[in-house]
């Protein structure tokens, strides 16, 4: 007999880095975005509340080992890798990789190749894709030139400090509206995105799964792509 009733609701903390619009942006000093809509509509689901952190992407995980953050919500690709540290929700979203330049640049995806500094969010897939497939074969021989945020990075692009970024195509369109960018080429790395909780914390991951279940079934998913991404 499962008997559940409780007068208030657990608080987690949930980790983010807040320079990947539309997932998660700060708007009016605020932590916002499709990623924070989700977890909270999860939550209320689920009989809790999350509360949300701003820090970067490569402090996330081991923020989330050490117990400082309970919950992973970052567009967070979903790899064997970072299986080893933690444990994944079921996917929620699909990604590919994209290419940004200049939008006055006549360069299209040969930015990649030889003398050109390439800026990336680092720990990110694309920071990863980066270093296998263009540094290491030596195919670039410019900077990779490592950011903590991506708003520095699309800075930077606008500024004509770096030549080209490399970031998910999602964020990399939404950052061309409203900034002198343009994505000119998708590089199909076919990603998926995950919740992430530590090891260990099946509860919560049980709970995030059944919530994202009920949000996916009662149309919620639905009515946040329309507002994030339409
Ligand atoms: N999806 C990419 C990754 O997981 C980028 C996520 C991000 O920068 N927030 O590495």
């Amino acid at each position: 007999f499962a008997f559940s009733f409780s007068a208030y609701a657990e608080t987690y903390v949930v980790g983010t880095s807040a320079g990947f619009p539309p997932f998660e942006y700060v708007e009016d000093g605020e932590i916002v975005g499709f990623d924070m809509d989700l977890i909270t509509e999860i939550g209320k689901r689920q009989g809790f509340e999350v509360e949300f952190r701003d820090i970067s992407f490569d402090s996330l995980p081991p923020a989330l080992t050490t117990g400082s953050i309970d919950i992973i919500a970052a567009a967070m690709t979903i790899t064997e890798e970072r299986k080893e540290l933690f444990n994944f929700s079921d996917p929620y979203y699909s990604a590919n990789q994209s290419v940004l330049v200049h939008e006055d640049s006549e360069v299209g995806l040969p930015v990649l190749f030889g003398d050109n500094d390439i800026g990336v969010q680092t720990g990110t897939t694309g920071d990863l894709w980066v270093q296998d497939h263009l540094v290491e074969p030596g195919i670039l021989t410019g900077n990779v030139r490592n950011y903590d945020s991506f708003v520095l990075v699309i800075r930077d692009l606008s500024n004509r400090n770096i030549d080209g970024v490399v970031l998910d195509k999602p964020v990399g369109e939404t950052y061309s509206q409203g900034n002198p960018v343009k994505v000119v080429a998708e590089i199909i790395t076919g990603e998926e995105y995950g919740m992430a909780v530590a090891k260990g914390n099946d509860e919560l991951l049980e709970k995030i799964n059944a919530g994202l279940e009920e949000v996916i079934a009662d149309g919620t998913m639905d009515e946040l792509i329309e507002k994030y991404f339409e």
